[in-house]
């Protein structure tokens, strides 16, 4: 019997596609299918089943093929991403697209590889009984006669024409092939035995018990919980805890590249258990075959990046978010979800808890524990007895002037780590030599000419590059408005920092890490390694240093160029610099010894300096939170950005005007702002507009925004590219 089908296709329509089939059933709701779409070929997945169309039935295409290699996309996960899609207004077909792996988006047959291993048959030659040129067949028989049996790609590790011998000795009889139909899953093998997990401290008993007594169903917690104060033994506890109930459980980390430490730690302590990570840097096979083991519940535990939050997983029993205020979590372009709001709502969706995790949490979310919408865990010691909370200090920019942006008190602390052989991480937040080069004579500063932003100097390249568009030019000999050659970077970066450092300490080991330094793959790793053996004195960088990483013998920080957040236009800047600086000071002392922390700063008394000094995340929280309230701004609103772009700014600027026309004025609860210009006005090349949209509820705002994306659907925005960006964190 022929079937029409509702097919959601990767497009930015707001529309699903009727097409025909036969011998497709409820069971095939998820599956992935081949259809014709104009001229070409695409891969869609059938949404549901329907009973008729409103086309005339001539019109309705066949579809050209229902891909059975993997299972369907399970209908909890299908749900979620309609909620995604409601939510952020973003068409169906391209959040289920964006979610699926790579592999799952083309038309190539996909399933799990076979798993090839050999073994020495009764017919396998004796060693001695081989010539002795037969060098590569005797090494592949060796090995197989020591280990027994060996995975096919341990034989081809062993010579390069490997592949020859084994296939000449299958031919021989001298060796089998066995097949087995999945990849090796990252498990260390059950019978190593797991390493005793630390006896838990009080308040951490407390944390593992008040979650553990809870009612079963949707709870979302928020722990609270300094640097070093065990939060990740909390997630071990708990997981082993689903574990045992024969349940998966799903680990949400901002950047897996930032925080390798947890993959291991995951993987020691559950010995035998198969995780999986789910991460930008694996491959797309890698990757979909991650996916299919979490789908098929072989995999029990996941650990990912924002993306995994949409990875099946039939027996999942608890989300763990950690760092959940990271900004990262938040897409930023096409679908601008956010994984972490995601995971709540999947969590409740599926009717299990979830805990979010961090130092600093987001206040969207310390909001929700304090007006009781989540529960509130917190964890306010160090868990390892002799650790303590490094001193924070601040230098007053005012008084001590800095030369090349180092002050004497920072320098002579340095000295002093150094001679006493410790580590000391100096940390900016610029990478290059200075973020502006400038002409002496008339003011020239080198701009982007295809952004509002100036150049930065990378002196080691001898090149200008602009950080938002990526565009590239070489350092000009002179300058072009007047002709001076004298041409002067000014402020610092990371390379001019790692230059200055050389030159007061010549003897120190220093070590530069940033997204310039790092950009070859597995250099972070490497580098890492390198600050773990002691073979680095001094570390300059980033926030790629900021998180995650456990340096035992760093016991000094010093923080520049901090100041720019205190007061900037940005009302969440003084938030994410808060939680940067607590992630920083979190790097020092994380062993026996106490750490210091120097912050150069021209506004010494600034109300977060003050909590910062008492590492008090709940003291800065709650004046952030009254300025907001004052102000009006989330958690006590709810917000929507229109963003439009152009090739020049007075259409963009139109067609939000047009919108806001649309948006009419009759409704008290809605606030919709005038058309601006984007901060950053112009970005590679495109010119930029934006509007804003507030309500004090979020469902007032979810209402409106449904009518009026419908309206801005149907506005001819030909000159325009558009987007709605729900509950933006950058404007
Ligand atoms: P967080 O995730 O909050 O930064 P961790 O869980 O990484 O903290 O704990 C910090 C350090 O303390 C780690 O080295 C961890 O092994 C150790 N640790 C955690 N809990 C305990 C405990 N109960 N007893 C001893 N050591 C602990
Ligand atoms: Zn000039
Ligand atoms: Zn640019």
């Amino acid at each position: 019997m022929t079937q029409i089908l509702n097919i959601a296709l990767d497009l930015p329509l707001a529309t699903l596609f009727d097409y025909r089939a036969d011998a497709v059933g409820k069971e095939d709701i998820g599956r992935r299918v081949l259809v014709s779409f104009g001229r070409r070929k695409m891969v869609g997945m059938i949404v549901a089943l329907a009973s008729h169309s409103d086309h005339p039935a001539a019109q309705i295409k066949p579809v050209l093929q229902v891909f059975r290699d993997t299972p369907p996309l399970p209908q909890d996960i299908l749900a979620l991403l309609q909620f995604c899609s409601d939510y952020y207004h973003h068409p169906l077909g391209e959040v289920i697209f964006t979610a699926l792996p790579q592999r799952l988006r083309s038309d190539q047959p996909n399933t799990l590889p076979s798993r090839r291993t050999y073994t020495l048959t009764a017919d396998a030659p004796f060693l001695d009984e081989l010539p002795a040129r037969a060098m590569v067949r005797r090494k592949l028989l060796q090995h197989l006669q020591q280990t027994g049996a060996a995975p096919r790609e341990a034989l081809l590790a062993l010579s390069s024409s490997a592949a020859k011998h084994i296939k000449e000795m299958l031919a021989l009889g001298w060796i089998a092939q066995r097949q087995e139909a999945r990849p090796p899953l990252a498990a260390t093998p059950s019978s190593s035995c797991a390493p005793l997990p630390p006896q838990l401290n009080p308040e951490q008993g407390e944390v593992v018990a008040e979650v553990q007594s809870a009612a079963p169903g949707f709870i979302p917690w928020l722990l609270l919980g300094i640097t070093g104060s065990g939060k990740t033994e909390i997630y071990l506890r708990l997981t082993a805890s689903q574990l045992e109930q024969g349940r998966q459980v799903l680990v949400l980390v901002p950047e897996i590249n930032l925080t390798p430490q947890l993959e291991a730690r995951f993987q020691t302590r559950f010995p035998g258990i198969p995780v999986v990570s789910l991460h930008s840097s694996l491959n797309d096979t890698e990757r979909l075959h991650h996916w299919l083991l979490a789908q098929s519940g072989e995999a029990r535990i996941v650990l990912g990046t924002r993306l995994a939050v949409f990875t099946p997983m039939p027996e999942l029993g608890l989300i763990i978010v950690d760092e959940e205020h990271d900004g990262s979590f938040k897409q930023q372009d096409g679908l601008r979800y956010s994984a972490r709001d995601m995971a709540v709502a999947r969590a409740k969706q599926r009717d299990i808890p979830i805990l979010l995790g961090s130092a600093t949490p987001s206040l969207e979310s310390y909001h929700n524990a304090l007006s009781g919408r989540y529960r509130l865990l917190r964890l306010t010691q160090r868990a390892v007895e002799e650790a303590q909370l490094p001193t924070i200090r601040r230098i007053d920019l005012r008084t001590e002037k800095p030369v090349d942006g180092l002050t004497a008190p920072l320098l002579r602390a340095l000295g002093e780590n150094l001679a006493r052989g410790r580590q000391s991480l100096v940390f900016i937040n610029r990478r290059g030599y200075a973020p502006v080069l400038t002409c002496n004579q008339c003011g020239w500063l080198a701009p982007c000419l295809r952004c509002s932003s100036k150049l930065v100097v990378h002196l080691r390249e001898g090149r200008l590059r602009c950080h938002h568009c990526g565009h590239e030019e070489r350092i000009p000999r002179a300058c072009p408005d007047c002709g001076n050659p004298d041409l002067a970077p000014v402020g610092q970066g990371t390379q001019r920092l790692e230059d200055v450092l050389t030159e007061h300490f010549p003897s120190a080991r220093i070590l530069r890490i940033d997204r310039d330094s790092t950009r070859r793959k597995h250099s972070l790793k490497e580098m890492l390694h390198e600050v773990h053996e002691e073979r680095v004195d001094i570390l300059v960088g980033t926030q790629i240093l900021a998180k995650g990483h456990d340096f035992k013998r760093l016991t000094l920080v010093g923080a520049l160029n901090v100041d720019g957040a205190l007061y900037s236009a940005d009302f969440r800047a003084a938030e994410r610099l808060f939680a940067l600086l607590m992630q920083v000071a979190g790097r020092a002392g994380r062993a026996a010894e106490p750490g210091t922390v120097l912050i150069q700063t021209q506004f010494p008394d600034h109300p977060l300096f003050e909590a910062l000094l008492r590492q008090d995340y709940e003291a800065f929280a709650a004046t952030q939170l009254a300025e907001r309230k004052q102000a009006g701004f989330p958690p006590f609103c709810h917000q929507a950005l229109l963003r439009a772009e152009a090739t020049r700014l007075e259409t963009a600027l139109d067609f939000l005007r047009q919108a806001r026309n649309l948006a009419g004025a009759d409704d008290p609860a809605i606030t919709v702002y005038d058309a601006v210009p984007a901060p950053m006005a112009r970005l590679a090349g495109r010119e930029r507009a934006q509007l804003l949209v507030q309500a004090e509820s979020r469902q007032t705002l979810q209402r409106f925004l449904h009518h009026w994306y419908t309206a801005l659907s149907a506005l001819n925005a030909r000159q325009t590219r558009w987007s709605l960006d729900v509950d933006p964190l950058d404007f």
